[in-house]
């Protein structure tokens, strides 16, 4: 009897042993293809000998030394890399141990914040439906899944939700994504004018979103409507980049393609492409400057924060993808991806829709193709598929509740970086049968 507590009880897991490349193998010798990274973590795919090495060497030299006492070479150097290629504005680094955390961090900044600069009534967050923020407490609370949040209320945080971008079912037929994409903004104002934006801390988001969503889009216009909204609001924009930044859909950061930069941002998955448990918060100078002014430090922090190694993989990884030019391979293949997906599902009866960017995209399983209607969320779908694909050799993401958090099921395809035009062929044949 296993003495681990597993993801889901009553599942007998394969014992994965070894890693190469796009592949992991099991300890029954059987192979399969990591065609969701995880959960959009691996970008360089398994076993990469550079970032093995990279990460030995700072075993050798020193794996940890705690933050209350020193700073290390190899974390400055990790934040410098990082913010010479942050969005416009941000000029610090949080180290954390994954993505929860950085959104943890981000929420108790962006609430220090208003309480350095003497608006301490800001205590409220505005989030999206269907998004996910992570599984600590203070992320659930913001995160877009009642259900998820409902069994451990009361939360900590207060967090009020408006509409994902979701164009496949809540586009009106007579509108353009550009006025969709206005609408959901006014939507955001309405929000921020009913709760009364002087009580509001922030606006958090994904840019495109991820694991309950699945790969959703924004609309062109989105997101620039919604910086000028938090501009003139005085709220924070909080961009969750955790799953789809670090080059996962083309561009290292997905808000690149929005033309817009955050107050603060979260990255982790990607960062660390699997090989050392990290993640930041990325934060803006006027941020660091009221902490500076004001109290001179951020109340909060953990054990493992900058942890020497974890900064090293870190370091490795985002060096190698950016010397071996890696998200141009993420664009070309997203588009074969694309092609690929569009000729085995653009017309399959239970297939209702295609999305995302880059090396993330996902398929929308519905019942009924002109009517959207989902599947009984009593089939559990996405748990069928998710063996089925297992079975085949595959390794998908398939989500249920798609919708609003009770039905709906969608596939999540994240791919490594570094996979060919064959093995991208390879993934969507094996998920058609698997389909
Ligand atoms: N934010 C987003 C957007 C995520 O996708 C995830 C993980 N799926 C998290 C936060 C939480 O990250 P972690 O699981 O590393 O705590």
């Amino acid at each position: 009897m296993s003495h681990v507590l597993h993801r889901t009880l009553s599942h007998t897991y394969p014992v994965a042993v070894a890693g190469e490349g796009i592949r992991i193998r099991d300890a029954a010798g059987r192979t399969y293809i990591d065609a969701s990274g995880g959960a959009a973590v691996s970008c360089l795919g398994h076993g990469h000998s550079e970032v093995g090495e990279a990460m030995k060497r700072q075993i050798d030299a020193l794996s940890y030394a705690h933050t209350s006492f020193f700073t290390t070479d190899v974390a400055e150097a990790l934040a410098d890399h990082l913010i010479a290629h942050a969005p416009a504005g941000l000029s610090h680094a949080y180290f954390v141990s994954g993505g929860s955390e950085a959104v943890e961090a981000a929420l108790k900044m962006a609430r220090q914040y208003f309480v350095e600069i003497g608006e301490p009534q800001r205590r409220l967050f505005v989030a999206r439906r269907q998004s996910y923020h992570g599984n600590t407490l203070g992320a659930l609370a913001v995160g877009g899944n009642e259900w998820r949040r409902a069994q451990f209320a009361p939360l900590l945080v207060e967090a009020h939700h408006v509409s994902p971008t979701y164009a496949y079912r809540d586009q009106r037929e007579d509108e353009t994504p550009e006025a969709y994409g206005a609408r959901l903004a006014d939507e955001l104002e309405e929000t921020l004018a009913r709760l009364g934006s002087e009580n509001v801390i922030g606006f958090l988001a994904e840019t495109v979103g991820g694991a309950t969503s699945g790969a959703l889009t924004p609309p062109p216009g989105y997101f620039a409507r919604v910086r000028e909204i938090c501009d003139r609001h005085g709220v924070l924009l909080i961009l969750d980049e955790v799953m789809c930044g670090m080059g996962r859909t083309g561009t290292l950061h997905a808000c690149e393609q929005e033309g817009i930069s955050p107050d603060l941002m979260t990255i982790a998955k990607g960062m660390g492409g699997g090989y050392g448990p990290i993640g930041a918060t990325l934060v803006s100078d006027r941020i660091v400057r009221a902490f500076r002014e004001g109290s001179g430090l951020f109340q909060h922090g953990h054990t493992y924060l900058g942890h020497a190694v974890a900064c090293a993989a870190a370091l490795a990884v985002q060096t190698i993808v950016q010397r071996d030019g890696l998200l141009e391979n993420v664009r070309a293949m997203g588009e074969g991806l694309r092609e690929d997906l569009a000729a085995r599902f653009g017309s399959h009866p239970h297939v209702g829709d295609i999305r995302g960017r880059g090396l993330f995209q996902a398929i929308e399983l519905v019942a009924d193709r002109a009517t959207k209607e989902p599947f009984d969320p009593a089939r559990k779908l996405h748990a069928r598929i998710k063996r089925e694909a297992m079975a085949r050799g595959l390794m998908v993401y398939p989500m249920g509740g798609t919708i609003d958090g009770r039905r709906g099921d969608h596939v999540l395809l994240a791919p490594p970086y570094i996979v060919t035009r064959q093995d991208v062929t390879e993934i969507v044949d094996r998920l058609g049968e698997a389909v």
